[in-house]
């Protein structure tokens, strides 16, 4: 869909990309570290200074106490994590289960592991998606490994509830299950949302391993430097993958991060408001051209229902889009695995520049 933007020139609210900028000092930091020659190989577990900076930020923000030696590494994104984490945790026949839609990358790392994704679908509730408890409890097998839960959630921008959060936690300590958590959008919960890491629940910090990265909270997201907490001996776990995926990557930005992840909370507030703004830009856009938009409570993206324009399937619309309407949006249906999976939502980013939110809302009124 990029690839289609670039070609017709629509604006590009597809792929999660944003156009905002990030924190000027993190980028006088990283050209310093730079020219001062930190471009070598960082330690392989990542910068101390940086994993002492992440341990500090779980326990401010979440209550969460993780030894920087042994319990927090350094990754190339969270995308490296996820990969590294299902490959220590699964063997080939092992299932994994995920909340439907998913995020792409995880059925990938699950068959990098020879282990099978389990998709179990959110219900919707009218404009939003809710936990269905029942199909999460009948996925459930004796082959059930892992259970991957990410909140904030990409494509749908749900924050699942202390309440779910509760249902999810019960399970996983009556099955025996470890947990993955995908929290690369914790700092993006808009309005009166806040997030908690399923860790931060009663028997859950011992059996979870937490996944995050600055790409979507400093709007770095080519940096590729992302994090892993968890108990000792499921870190060093995730550390023997690691260490043959890249070894160790990133040397001038884990260096800058480490500084910034400090003060990360003033300039978080002022990037919600941003994307708060641009959230209800297009939500109320898309409203006007008839494209009913889902709930968002977090992240950068917003669904919206295509069937009023005529369209019952979400990837007939995004490719005819850009011709239509001059404006690029992803089909929903690139993140569903679940066969049922209704087919008639598709994702817009809202990551971008004010402009670019109030340009594609002026073509698709035009186009409606
Ligand atoms: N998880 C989710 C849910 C995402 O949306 C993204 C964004 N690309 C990632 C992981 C990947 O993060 P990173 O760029 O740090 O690898
Ligand atoms: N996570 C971003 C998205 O969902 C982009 C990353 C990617 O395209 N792999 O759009």
């Amino acid at each position: 869909m990029t690839e289609l933007a670039r070609r017709t020139g629509a604006v590009n609210l597809g792929q999660g990309v944003p156009e905002l900028p990030s924190p000027p000092g993190l980028l006088e930091e990283v050209a310093g570290a730079v020219r001062a020659g930190s471009n070598q190989y960082p330690p392989a577990a990542g910068f101390p200074a940086l994993r002492e900076a992440v341990a500090g930020h779980q326990r401010r923000r979440y209550g969460l106490e993780y030894r920087p030696q042994d319990e927090v590494l350094v990754t190339t994104g969270a995308t490296e994590a996820l990969a590294s984490a299902l490959l220590a945790l699964c063997d080939p026949g092992d299932e994994v289960i995920a909340f439907d839609p998913v995020y792409d990358a995880y059925p990938a790392g699950a068959r990098f592991a020879g282990a099978r994704l389990v998709p179990v679908p959110l219900a919707e509730d009218g404009d939003g998606f809710v936990l269905d408890a029942d199909a999460l409890r009948a996925a459930v097998t004796p082959r059930t490994r892992v259970l991957l839960l990410n909140t904030p959630h990409n494509p749908t921008g749900k924050v699942f509830t202390e309440a779910e959060l509760a249902v999810v936690a019960g399970l996983c300590v009556e099955h025996g299950l470890t947990v993955v958590t995908d929290e690369v959008y914790e700092h993006l919960v808009y309005d009166e949302g806040v997030h908690r890491p399923l860790a931060a629940l009663p028997g859950m910090r011992e059996r979870t391993l937490v996944i995050s990265s600055a790409g979507k909270t400093f709007n770095v997201t080519g940096w590729k430097v992302g994090w892993v907490c968890g108990p000792a001996p499921l870190v060093a776990a995730v550390a023997a993958a690691k260490q043959f995926l890249t070894y160790a990557s990133g040397t001038p930005y884990q260096e800058a991060l480490a500084r910034a992840l400090g003060g990360v909370e003033a300039w978080a507030a002022e990037l919600r408001g941003t994307l708060r703004r641009n959230r209800d830009l297009l939500s109320e856009g898309l409203s006007r051209a008839g494209l009913r938009p889902l709930r968002a409570e977090a992240g950068y993206f917003l669904q919206a229902d295509v069937r009023a324009w005529g369209y019952t399937d979400g990837v007939r619309f995004c490719r005819e889009l850009p011709l239509r309407a001059g404006v690029v949006a992803i089909p929903t249906s690139a993140f569903q695995l679940y066969p049922d999976a209704p087919s008639h939502f598709v994702r817009f980013s809202f990551c971008k520049r004010e402009e670019s939110v109030l340009a594609a809302v002026e073509k698709l009124l035009k186009a409606a």
